[in-house]
């Protein structure tokens, strides 16, 4: 039963005083939880000279080891659960972008919690009984898939639990289904846009109203794209398998930043070259320390992803704070020729041509010692005049604008549409060809 015709749980609205004062309670049981029952945090927190006693404030927090991926992937597959095999009810992996994968595990009580968190997230944006929600990510070890489809089974909503692929059957389900609200990656979204096209329907047509998009950075830029194609509303959804899935922090009406859930996630932001935690409204890496986790209490867990707290009241009315969307993360930062780059803003400059289709590819080389950037994008058909001077042109006015935003030069190669890879759920844009 939602809490009101607005709000899922009445914890989105309690005064900021009761959420602190829920946060260090939770706060203090997380990490004895941690300290009793996982022995790599008995060995930190010895070597760190901290004891669970020494949490009196939230503040406390920052005496407390972080945990990394490597300790996670250290431990594989189950070294830094906290309760035994016997109550563990379910187990997912990270996708693997970045190497071997995470695993995570749920007691029946995580996944009751997380349920509710990823419910809170689609009730915040709209959906309800009436809607039909197709969840076009994938359903096996990804945690996208089962966490909405329970959350959005459980407000009542149709669930077409469709998962990837096959774009063209994904695209008849919505018509003769009726769906109005979709979850999938945003290049998915983009390409089903582009089949759609292909088949001769007008994305716009489909009749789709909320679009939860998730999983992977994206763009302002992309955002106005997918709305004005499909003519639904585009909100942000952000999670990571090692805080249970999604559900961490979702953009609500306003689409200005995203509401994170600090009765089960205690929030830090830090300079990830030294560790220190920076003051409010500084961008860092975000540090996430999950407070209600029976099975996995990951302590200060480093998410690698770059944000900032955004401290404005919000005027959904919803009292927890707001991070920025996701800026990069610090393992996809290139560092090309010195100067860092982050794939988003290569994305951004180039949604903000006309001429450049949805597609592209960063190919890194080198040249003698010196690192080359090369992108390579897809040119709509309608700027394909076939003439070799116009599209030297355009070759020219994006490497200028690659240069004014990267402050570095870069090489754009112009390919047919169609030629670069489409993705189903996290997009692999980069090649980096340089060891
Ligand atoms: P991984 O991709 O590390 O194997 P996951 O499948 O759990 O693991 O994905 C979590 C990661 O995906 C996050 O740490 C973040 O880097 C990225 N991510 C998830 N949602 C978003 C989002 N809305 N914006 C940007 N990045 C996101
Ligand atoms: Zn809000």
């Amino acid at each position: 039963m939602p809490y009101s015709d607005k709000y899922w749980q009445k914890e989105e609205v309690l005064p900021k005083k009761e959420l602190e004062e829920i946060q260090l309670r939770r706060l203090k049981w997380v990490v004895r939880h941690a300290y009793e029952n996982v022995p790599f945090y008995r060995r930190a927190f010895k070597e760190k000279g901290v004891h669970p006693d020494d949490i009196k404030r939230i503040e406390d927090i920052a005496k407390l080891p972080f945990t990394t991926k490597e300790h996670l992937r250290e431990n594989y597959p189950f070294g830094l659960f906290a309760v035994p095999k016997e109550k563990i009810v379910r187990i997912h992996t990270s996708s693997g972008t970045t190497g071997k994968p995470k695993v995570v595990g749920y007691t029946a009580k995580d996944l009751e919690n997380w349920i509710n968190l990823c419910a809170r997230c689609l009730y915040m944006v709209g959906i309800r009984e009436k809607d039909v929600f197709q969840n076009m990510v994938s359903y096996t070890l990804f945690t996208g898939g089962l966490g909405f489809h329970y959350a959005a089974e459980r407000i009542g909503a149709m669930v077409v639990p469709s998962g990837t692929g096959n774009t063209k059957r994904q695209i008849q389900f919505m018509l003769d289904f009726g769906t109005t609200a979709i979850h999938c990656t945003p290049s998915y979204a983009l390409h089903i846009k582009e089949v759609a096209e292909s088949m001769g329907i007008d994305p716009s047509e489909i009749g789709l109203k909320i679009g939860c998009f998730g999983a992977e950075p994206w763009s302002e830029s992309l955002r106005k794209k997918l709305e004005d194609s499909f003519g639904l509303k585009a909100y942000d959804s952000y999670g990571l398998s090692e805080m249970n899935g999604p559900g961490v922090a979702f953009e609500c009406e306003e689409q200005n930043g995203l509401h994170i859930w600090i009765d089960h996630y205690v929030v830090e932001i830090i300079d990830p070259e030294t560790g220190e935690v920076l003051s409010e409204g500084e961008k860092g890496e975000l540090v996430l320390t999950p407070l209600t986790k029976e099975a996995l209490p990951l302590i200060r867990y480093r998410t690698g992803d770059i944000t900032f707290v955004m401290q404005d009241e919000c005027s959904c009315g919803r009292t927890h704070p707001k991070i920025h969307r996701i800026l990069g993360r610090t393992d996809d930062m290139l560092i090309v020729r010195g100067i860092n780059v982050f794939p988003s803003q290569i994305e951004h400059v180039l949604m903000n041509l006309p001429e450049v289709g949805d597609n592209y590819q960063i190919v890194l080389t080198k040249r003698g010692a010196l690192d080359e950037m090369t992108v390579r994008v897809e040119v709509r058909d309608e700027f394909f005049t076939g003439e070799l001077a116009d599209l030297e042109r355009l070759k020219r006015k994006i490497e200028n604008a690659l240069r004014e935003e990267l402050g570095i030069r870069v090489n754009v190669e112009l390919v047919e549409k169609g030629t670069l890879e489409r993705f189903e759920g996290k997009a692999k844009r980069i090649v980096d060809l340089r060891s």
